[in-house]
């Protein structure tokens, strides 16, 4: 194979600024027109004749009117390499007595120190300043001149040698609507025009991992996440007699105790492991000051997976949390008997015994006692008291307070359910893609890069190839905010199309990179030798070397 090196700096440089200069912070309005903009760097300089289709796709029942921008460079065959990016970025608070200069690499560069503090930069000239040069825009500028290279010599009589087609998309920064969105649609394209997705290449930002990490990762699979809620029920009472009743407060404490930051959570995999969970909200439901205990508390727990299926982790935190209760019932237990100076002491049956419940026990539970129609009807009437915008963690939790009330079950108990967000992590598939990226990798080994599996931040790339072993039935049995069929707009839910997915048959997905430091703070920049002369020629090698594969 020919590798030689293209000239790619200048044109990358280019079209990161120009992207970069449209302010399109997720969620938005404002997305759209950076989507516009992806179209026209694509067509500039009359390239546009040579792509079969370039052009925005509507998000069906998008709130803010959102697209994604795409484009198809039909090959000599129908295997087909997908080029993935996100054009929206986080907002530009952060940039202080700056904002207004956020989106404007040029004038950002006379501000160099002041944005990154002590952190020295050595060769300010490298680096390209402001929100979105990092993630993503730069990467989605990598995407855009491969594509415009291919798209040269097509108009010049040779297309390329496997069909390309580039995706941009808005809204990854929230809820990734226009990757799920494009889901569908290339499964659709795919049947039309009768291709084969042999792989998908990311190009979102890679950042060192601690000072001088000298690694500059190609991933091949992707983390995952999971994210359970805990309704922890205890049984108010006056604080002078708090033996009356069980702190909800102090059940939870235990529980957050037991599972946040515990390192036999942390999942490992050929190696590569994740960071440990850590809870990300924790209250009770009183809602203004008394002499009562708490009769109830909640807490989610944010959990990043590589192997862990949503089945499995319910399994483990329903048997921590059990562990927990019945070690705080029986301390209390012990306690009170002692405080009373008699060992015998019958106990009150609050602290006898507390169960640990999955959302799929109570609703079981639930339907014995009042039948499913009644269940049902009851959870039904509560979802349409949660508009579509309350916050999708505070709508689950009505649900499973509501739920419940229906099953009438004895406190003290905690319930366990999960809530939205679902990110499935994706592992390495052997295959061309993977062999393809190994030899590219060798071949820049004196830039860093290496090979490794898991790409560790939450993105797009969860939402486009489904493994089939991370099975999906716990998860939607446990999700109260589920929604199947076609969703009330108007009110909370949550779906993931995860036939869609399937549907759309990518081979497998990589993540190529751009490179640089402070993604989503205020010093965000990207290191643009690497960035932009390095990895597109390394999107380009993995191309070609695809094409030999398949032939
Ligand atoms: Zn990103």
């Amino acid at each position: 194979m020919t590798t030689g090196s293209l000239d790619w700096f200048a044109e990358v440089r280019a079209c990161t600024e120009a992207l970069v200069n449209v302010r399109s912070v997720s969620p938005s309005a404002d997305e759209s027109a950076v989507v516009q903009t992806v179209g026209e760097l694509l067509r500039r300089d009359g390239l546009g004749a040579a792509y079969a289709v370039c052009d925005h796709v509507a998000i069906p029942g998008d709130p803010f009117g959102r697209c994604n921008a795409v484009a198809y460079l039909p090959g000599q065959q129908r295997a087909t390499v997908v080029l993935l990016g996100h054009t929206d970025t986080v907002g530009t608070e952060d940039y202080g007595a700056l904002e207004s200069l956020a989106t404007d690499p040029a004038a950002l560069a006379a501000h160099a120190h002041d944005l990154i503090g002590d952190d020295s930069v050595a060769e300010p000239a490298d680096w390209l300043f402001g929100r979105g040069a990092l993630d993503m825009k730069s990467g989605v500028a990598v995407n855009i001149a491969v594509m415009r290279h291919f798209a040269r010599q097509a108009l010049a009589g040779t297309p390329p040698p496997v069909s390309l087609i580039l995706l941009a998309t808005p809204d990854e920064e929230t809820q990734s609507a226009g990757a799920l969105a494009a889901t569908g649609w290339l499964a659709d394209f795919r049947r039309q025009h009768d291709l084969r997705y042999v792989g998908l290449i990311n190009t979102d930002y890679v950042a060192p991992r601690y000072p001088g990490d000298p690694e500059r990762p190609i991933y091949t699979g992707s983390v995952g996440k999971l994210l359970p809620l805990f309704y922890v029920v205890g049984k108010a009472t006056h604080v002078g007699d708090p033996y009356d009743g069980v702190d909800a407060n102090l059940l939870s404490a235990e529980m957050v105790r037991d599972l946040s930051m515990n390192p036999l959570l942390v999942d490992h995999v050929r190696g590569e492991q994740t960071p440990p969970p850590v809870t990300l909200h924790l209250a009770d439901l009183k809602t203004s000051y008394n002499v009562q205990t708490a009769f109830a508390a909640w807490f989610y727990l944010n959990v990043l997976t590589l192997s862990t299926t949503p089945e499995h982790l319910l399994a483990t935190v329903q048997r921590t949390a059990q562990r927990s209760l019945n070690r705080v019932l029986g301390r209390l237990g012990k306690d009170y008997r002692a405080l009373r100076r008699d060992l015998a002491a019958p106990l009150p049956p609050h602290l006898l015994s507390g169960a640990a419940y999955t959302y799929q026990d109570v609703r079981r539970l639930a339907e014995e006692r009042v039948g499913a129609a009644t269940v049902a009807r009851e959870l039904a009437a509560v979802r349409q008291e949660c508009p579509a915008r309350m916050d999708s963690r505070e709508a689950t939790l009505r649900l499973v307070a509501a739920l419940w009330q229906l099953s009438a079950r004895p406190a003290p108990a905690v319930v366990i359910a999960f809530a939205p967000p679902y990110y499935p992590h994706i592992a390495q598939q052997p295959g061309p893609l993977l062999e393809a990226v190994r030899a590219v990798a060798a071949r820049h080994a004196d830039q860093g890069v290496v090979l490794r599996e898991f790409f560790p931040l939450l993105s797009d790339l969860s939402y486009m190839r489904l493994d089939a072993a991370n099975r999906t039935e716990a998860l939607i049995a446990n999700m109260p905010l589920w929604t199947d069929g076609t969703p009330d707009p108007t009110v909370a839910g949550y779906s993931l199309p995860f036939a869609t997915i399937h549907d759309a048959q990518i081979a497998g997905v990589v993540n190529i990179g751009v490179y640089g430091y402070g993604g989503h703070q205020r010093g965000e920049r990207v290191y643009m030798p690497y960035s932009f002369q390095t990895v597109p020629q390394m999107v380009y090698e993995t191309i070609l070397s695809l094409t030999e594969d398949v032939v």
